[in-house]
């Protein structure tokens, strides 16, 4: 290795986080922190109790989880016991948060269990009392076991409030309370929420104790920086994304594009799948020795590569004038980052394009963008088969038209004079196109990329009886073809102590559907009505039935009413 490559997320070692949590960083291809980790790591190893403004996506889970891990070490021999509880709003996101846990503290042997409903108690159960280190869950079932007393957080030493403020929305205020009460008062508390309205700055002045506040994304950007640059954002799940951005290179037909990844191992692999779909891409990180680095960005310079994957530490200081257009993989983790990577293009004058592709989840951090540029991102679908076809047909088009105005036609025309015997000449030439289109570069793909709508704005407080809204039309969405929605019926309701979250709880859980796709709710006095996609209600009923609400198994069936 040369000595010139920057050492692998030195960032995170300068931060003062134990080697081995370093070694796990490095070896995810993490090069150095987002802004978050910066800013919430040290006061965190410090102790501090931290409050923390962050949505999904800007590395907020490392910014909490790494700080937790180092503070937790558990001398030889002694047993193991709760000693971080970490709460979050959905079934998910527990899932997601304890493998992310689970990943960042492997080298130190920590156990990390998700607890949330849906899930068998007694399966919970067995593997609280094998012992675990850190909890992940869900504030419902938490409760419920704090309840029974199977949960013991007498030992807990952190505490995490993730997505606050979509735990409150949820319905969950009075459940997380009840588990804050019974968490021993010396620890260490830190919330994190993507808004901070008053009802979250309450809950802060009330539990944690002289927070230090975070915030990423207040910034403002000097006037006159903006550079002339299309942006643009597409909607797309994460397993699609590599046939997006396929696409959106085929419509844009870049002269030279850089496509900007969060971590090394993702900029190796999509510099893969991108070479064997045919575009001949380079791969720019901080592993690369000085000479390798060297070769890719003069073979870059130079037109003999004209896709570059690199990560924002490669890009740094890179020596390259001007590129036409920058794809953002993932929503950067940042505003500042963002205006980073987007002021390769759009220099000296020209045009630039800025191409972000974001997961439906990472929609508020296009928001975020947009409010420290003061530009506009423009969201739009992602081209389809036929738009890649339409716009083929215009180069072909405009290649016959070039070929007319160059002439040496003579040797064709003579075909084109035979065939004309037989032949229609509209037709004949109509074929002539055709040929001449299928045979233009440009991989033919049929690959279905489904088109996703951007979530609806922040929504306000839900009224009573909760209204959750539904996603924005899903014009193409593959759920709701048309959007019908339909209400099911459950014999369970208010004189049973339920509330909108318990529902909206056991369907996502119990159906494995996604929150957002719950319609209103009313829960009358004997039983609830809750609006569901037609698509999904026989697979929810289905999955509903022999489920436990509020310790009932209630009557579950489609509501005749409607
Ligand atoms: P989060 O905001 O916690 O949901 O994280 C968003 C994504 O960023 C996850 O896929 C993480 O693995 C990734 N990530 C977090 N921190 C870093 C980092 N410092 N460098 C690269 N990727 C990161």
């Amino acid at each position: 290795m040369d000595q010139d490559a920057p050492p692998a997320a030195d960032g995170f070692s300068s931060l003062g986080l134990d080697p081995a949590l370093v070694g796990a960083l490095t070896s995810l291809g993490y090069e150095e922190p987002t802004a978050i980790q910066r800013e919430a790591i040290p006061p965190l190893l410090a102790g501090r109790d931290v409050l923390g403004q962050a949505a999904t996506g800007t590395g907020k889970t490392a910014a909490f989880a790494l700080p937790l891990l180092h503070r937790i070490g558990r001398a030889p021999g002694e047993p193991r016991a709760i000693r971080a509880l970490i709460l979050v709003p959905t079934r998910e996101l527990a899932m997601q948060v304890a493998e992310a846990v689970h990943r960042y503290g492997r080298a130190l042997d920590v156990r990390v269990l998700p607890i949330y409903g849906g899930q068998s108690l007694q399966q919970q159960l067995r593997a609280l009392q094998r012992g675990v280190d850190v909890v992940v869950a869900t504030p419902g079932r938490a409760l419920d076991h704090l309840g029974r007393g199977t949960l013991n957080l007498g030992s807990v030493a952190a505490v995490v409030l993730d997505e606050a403020d979509e735990m409150l929305d949820m319905g969950f205020a009075e459940e997380l309370e009840a588990i804050l009460a019974a968490l021993p008062d010396e620890r260490q508390t830190a919330l994190f929420s993507a808004t901070m309205p008053r009802r979250i700055l309450e809950i802060a002045k009330r539990h944690l104790r002289d927070a230090v506040r975070v915030t990423i994304a207040n910034e403002k950007v000097a006037a006159g920086e903006a550079p002339r640059v299309r942006e643009i954002a597409y909607i797309v799940q994460r397993r699609h994304k590599p046939a997006a951005l396929a696409r959106v290179l085929d419509m844009e037909a870049p002269t030279s594009v850089i496509v900007f990844c969060r971590t090394r191992i993702e900029v190796d692999e999509l510099t893969e799948t991108l070479g064997g779909r045919g575009y001949g891409a380079e791969a720019l990180h901080g592993g690369l020795s000085q000479e390798q680095r060297d070769r890719v960005l003069r073979r870059f310079r130079e037109g003999a590569s004209d896709i570059l994957v690199a990560t924002d530490v490669a890009a740094r200081g890179l020596d390259i004038e001007h590129v036409s257009h920058v794809v953002n993989f993932d929503v950067p983790s940042s505003p500042d980052a963002y205006v980073h990577r987007i002021g390769r293009t759009g220099r000296a004058g020209r045009e630039g394009v800025a191409i972000t592709l974001a997961e439906a989840r990472e929609h508020r951090l296009l928001r975020n963008i947009e409010q420290h540029t003061k530009r506009k991102i423009s969201i739009e679908s992602v081209p389809t088969v036929h738009d890649l076809r339409a716009r083929r047909l215009e180069l072909t088009r405009a290649a016959l038209e070039e070929a007319l105005a160059s002439g040496g036609l003579e040797p064709y025309r003579r075909v084109v004079e035979s065939l004309a015997e037989e032949h229609d000449v509209l037709d004949l030439a109509a074929a002539a196109v055709k040929l001449a289109d299928a045979a233009r570069d440009g991989a033919d793909d049929e690959e279905e990329i489904p088109a996703i709508a951007a979530p609806p704005p922040p929504r306000a407080m839900p009224a009573r009886p909760a209204r959750f809204e539904r996603p924005a039309a899903a014009a193409a969405s593959t759920r709701q073809p048309n959007g019908d929605v339909v209400r099911i019926y459950i014999g369970v309701g208010r004189s049973a102590g339920v509330r909108p979250a318990d529902l909206v709880g056991a369907i996502a859980n119990e159906a494995r559907i996604s929150s957002r796709d719950i319609g209103a709710i009313d829960v009358a006095d004997r039983f609830s009505l809750v609006e569901v996609p037609a698509a999904g209600a026989t697979a929810i009923i289905t999955a509903l039935r022999g489920a436990t609400i509020r310790g009932k198994k209630p009557t579950v069936r489609l509501d005749r009413g409607k």
